[in-house]
C-alpha cells in the first residue's frame, strides 16, 4: 500500500526551516527523526512518503522486526518523525535548490518557496528501462516496473516474463508464481545477485523457468503485451515467449539531472559523491539513500537510515558552525 495520499500540510511562502529534507523514503524520514532530536526546525518535501519501500511487500531484514509489512514499516518512519515535530509534505517534486543571502532557497511544485540553512537530498533513484522495442508502447498494458504492485492484477493469467538477476527480480518472481501459471525469469547473466535466500526460493516454484544469459530483444503486441521475444546470448537461439505481461526489474538509475541543476558532483554513475559524513561538494548540502555514491552494490533499508542519521547529524554541525543555529545552552 503505497502511503503517497497523505494529508498534506500547508507551508507558509518563505518560511525558514534549519534543514529542508528532500525525499521522504528511509533515508529521508531517518534524517528527519536525527534532526528532529537535534531540536532543528525540520520539514520533508517529497513526492511520496516511502519512496522504494513502496515498491515492495514484506521487510525481514530491518533489526528489530523479523518480519513486517513495508507500508506498516514506512507508517512508523512516517509517525516517528512526525511525533518529534517533523513537517511532511507530500506530493511535492523539488524543482530547485539555490544559495540566496547565506540560506537555500528551495523551490517546488505547488508553489513551495522555502529558506533553509541547509539541506539533505534523499530522493532514491528512478527505475531502469530496458530500451527495447514495444516497451514504451506498451507501458501500463502489460509492461510493468514493479512486480509487488502490480502483481495482483495478473492473476489468473497463464504467463508473464520477469527481466532482472537482482533482488527486485527474483522476489518478483516469487510473487508471481502464486498468481500466474508460468513465469519465465530472464536473466542477462548465469548468476544472481540477488540473496540466496531468495533464489532458493524462486527454485522451490515448479512454474518458474530460468532463461540465464538471455536477454530481451522485443516486446510483442496489439492491445497489450502477447509475447516476449527473448535471446539467449551463449546458443544465439531466440525464443518468443506468449505471456501476458512483463516485470522489467533491472534497478534504479539517479537523478542526474536535477543533481547537476543543483551543481552537485556526481560519481561516473551518476551517484552524489559524499564523503564518510554525507558532505557533499556544496557546503551545508548533504545527501543520503540511493542517491549517494556508497554502498552502491548494497542497498537497504537500514543503510539508507544509516546515512540518513549521519547526514542529519553533518547538518547540525554545519548549522552550528556557521552561526546558523545555537543549541539551549550555548552563548
Ligand atoms: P540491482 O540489485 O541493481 O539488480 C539489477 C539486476 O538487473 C541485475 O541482476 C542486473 O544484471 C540486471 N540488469 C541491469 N541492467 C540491465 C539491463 N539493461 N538489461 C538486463 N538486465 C539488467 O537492482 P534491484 O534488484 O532492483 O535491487 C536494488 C536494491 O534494492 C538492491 O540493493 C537490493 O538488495 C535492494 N532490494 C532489497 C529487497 C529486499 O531486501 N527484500 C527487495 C528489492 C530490492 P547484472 O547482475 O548482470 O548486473
Amino acid at each position: 500500500m503505497s502511503l503517497r495520499i497523505a494529508s498534506r500540510p500547508k507551508l507558509e511562502k518563505g518560511g525558514r526551516f534549519d534543514v529542508v529534507v528532500v525525499g521522504g523514503g528511509p533515508a529521508g524520514l531517518s534524517a528527519a527523526v536525527y534532526a528532529s532530536r537535534f531540536l532543528l526546525k525540520t520539514v520533508v518535501l517529497t513526492v511520496d512518503v516511502g519512496g522504494q519501500l513502496n515498491l515492495t511487500n514484506w521487510v525481514d531484514d530491518y533489526p528489530g522486526f523479523s518480519r513486517i509489512s513495508a507500508s506498516e514499516l514506512v507508517a512508523r518512519f512516517r509517525d516517528h518523525a512526525q511525533s518529534f515535530g517533523v513537517t511532511i509534505v507530500p506530493g511535492v517534486e523539488v524543482k530547485s535548490v539555490m544559495r540566496e543571502n547565506g540560506l537555500f532557497r528551495v523551490l517546488g511544485t505547488g508553489g513551495v518557496d522555502v529558506y533553509s540553512g541547509s539541506v539533505i537530498i534523499a530522493v532514491g533513484a528512478m527505475r531502469r528501462k530496458l530500451g527495447v522495442p514495444g516497451e514504451e508502447e506498451f507501458q501500463g498494458r502489460g509492461v510493468s516496473y514493479c512486480s509487488i504492485c502490480d502483481a495482483p492484477l495478473f492473476k489468473g493469467r497463464n504467463a508473464v516474463v520477469v527481466v532482472g538477476g537482482g533482488d527486485s527480480a527474483l522476489e518478483g518472481v516469487a510473487l508471481l508464481s502464486s498468481y500466474v501459471g508460468r513465469v519465465y525469469l530472464v536473466h542477462r547473466r548465469g548468476e544472481f545477485r540477488a540473496k540466496p535466500v531468495l533464489v532458493e526460493e524462486v527454485l522451490a516454484r515448479d512454474n518458474v523457468e530460468l532463461l540465464l544469459n538471455s536477454v530481451v530483444t522485443e516486446i510483442l503486441g496489439e492491445d497489450s503485451v502477447k509475447a516476449v521475444k527473448v535471446l539467449n546470448k551463449v546458443t544465439g537461439e531466440t525464443r518468443i515467449l506468449e505471456v501476458d505481461g512483463i516485470f522489467i526489474e533491472i534497478g534504479f538509475e539517479p537523478a542526474r539531472e536535477f543533481f547537476k541543476s543543483i551543481g552537485l558532483e556526481v560519481d561516473d554513475y551518476g551517484y552524489i559523491k559524499v564523503d564518510e559524513w554525507m558532505r557533499t561538494n556544496i557546503p551545508g548540502v548533504f545527501a543520503a539513500g540511493d542517491a549517494i555514491n556508497m554502498w552502491r552494490g548494497f542497498r537497504q533499508v537500514v543503510t539508507a537510515a544509516a546515512t540518513g542519521a549521519v547526514a542529519a547529524y553533518s547538518a547540525y554541525q554545519y548549522l552550528i558552525e556557521k552561526g546558523l543555529y545555537r543549541p539551549a545552552g550555548f552563548k
